[in-house]
């Protein structure tokens, strides 16, 4: 390797790292002009009962389209936000637009719906979260009792024991506390009835192999049955065939979330939707997207 080679690797890798420092500045400056605008929107994606095959919820997830880059990845946004100490601020947008949505699709099914939104662990952890969440569902007329907030696996784990308290206070009040994408962290099963949890939501990644692995299909169904004895829901997310559905009902699982189920989507799209009204005893779900 000639000097040449070795200096045109380098330019090469650090005109990569630039490029991105600079979209991550751009995107922090652009989203405090689009939370100022109402830029931002939300979509919400189905939660199935499968005994059922009914909606019983739905998860917000936020949205930007940016004017140039086009749609940013949530991860990414909610990052920038996050240092940009716009955190507080995505929140709380999300939060308003999630609720007015939620009573859309509660007046159009004529039925309740559980409402998940996601909380960061920059988020959580900020003083007075607990607080400011619960007046501010109170400002939306939603029922804490049909609110679900999703913090990751790893948050709760590395997180100390403010995260901890706020998820107790917010419990305490009637919120339902579910642990995002269950199965990628490091809890073990045996600290699983100390999580401030109400639900588990298993990540999608034990559903990949679920349908080709009997190990896999026994860990699954002693999850679920350990759950079921320690008084939490299952979810399993990322459900995108009808095969990994058929076998999640044989197990017992008693709802799921999934492009096989339906896509996020704007709430009129699902306000819309025939879900509202399933023939009696088990009714075969849509296909959404
Ligand atoms: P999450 O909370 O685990 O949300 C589920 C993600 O999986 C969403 O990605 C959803 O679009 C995607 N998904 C749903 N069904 C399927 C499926 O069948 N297959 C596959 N491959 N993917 C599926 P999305 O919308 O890109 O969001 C990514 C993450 O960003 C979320 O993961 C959540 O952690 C975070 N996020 C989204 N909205 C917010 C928000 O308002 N606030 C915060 N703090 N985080 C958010
Ligand atoms: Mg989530
Ligand atoms: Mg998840
Ligand atoms: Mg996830």
């Amino acid at each position: 390797r000639t000097d040449a080679s070795l200096y045109a690797a380098k330019a090469a890798g650090r005109g990569r790292t630039v490029l991105s420092e600079r979209r991550r500045h751009r995107l922090a400056d652009d989203l405090a002009h689009a939370l100022a605008a109402g830029g931002l929107r939300v979509e919400l994606q189905p939660v199935v009962d499968l005994p059922t095959g009914t909606v019983s919820g739905v998860e917000a997830l936020a949205r930007w389209d940016h004017p140039w880059f086009g749609p940013v990845p949530p991860a990414e946004f909610v990052a920038a936000a996050e240092e940009a100490g716009l955190i507080d601020e995505l929140g709380a947008a999300v939060l308003a637009l999630a609720c007015a949505d939620a009573h859309v699709l509660q007046d159009a099914w004529g039925s309740a719906v559980h409402l998940g939104v996601n909380v960061s662990g920059r988020e959580l952890t900020e003083q007075g979260y607990a607080d400011r969440l619960l007046r501010a569902l109170e400002a939306a007329h939603w029922p804490v009792t049909q609110f679900v907030l999703e913090v990751t696996e790893s948050v709760v784990e590395a997180s100390g024991p403010a995260a901890l308290r706020a998820l107790r206070t917010l419990r305490a009040a009637g919120v339902l506390v579910a642990i995002d994408d269950f199965g990628t962290g490091f809890s073990s099963l045996s600290r699983l009835d100390e999580l401030p949890a109400d639900l588990l939501k298993l990540d999608r990644s034990f559903l990949t192999s679920l349908t080709t692995s009997t190990r896999r299909t026994v860990m699954v169904r002693a999850l679920l049955g350990l759950c079921a004895d320690l008084d939490m829901l299952v979810v399993a997310e990322g459900v995108e065939t009808a095969e990994q559905a058929a076998l999640l009902e044989e197990l017992g699982c008693r709802a799921a979330q999934g492009y096989h189920y339906g896509a996020p989507q704007p709430v009129a799209v699902l306000a819309a939707h025939p879900w509202q009204a399933p023939p009696p005893g088990r009714a075969p779900v849509a296909s959404g997207g």
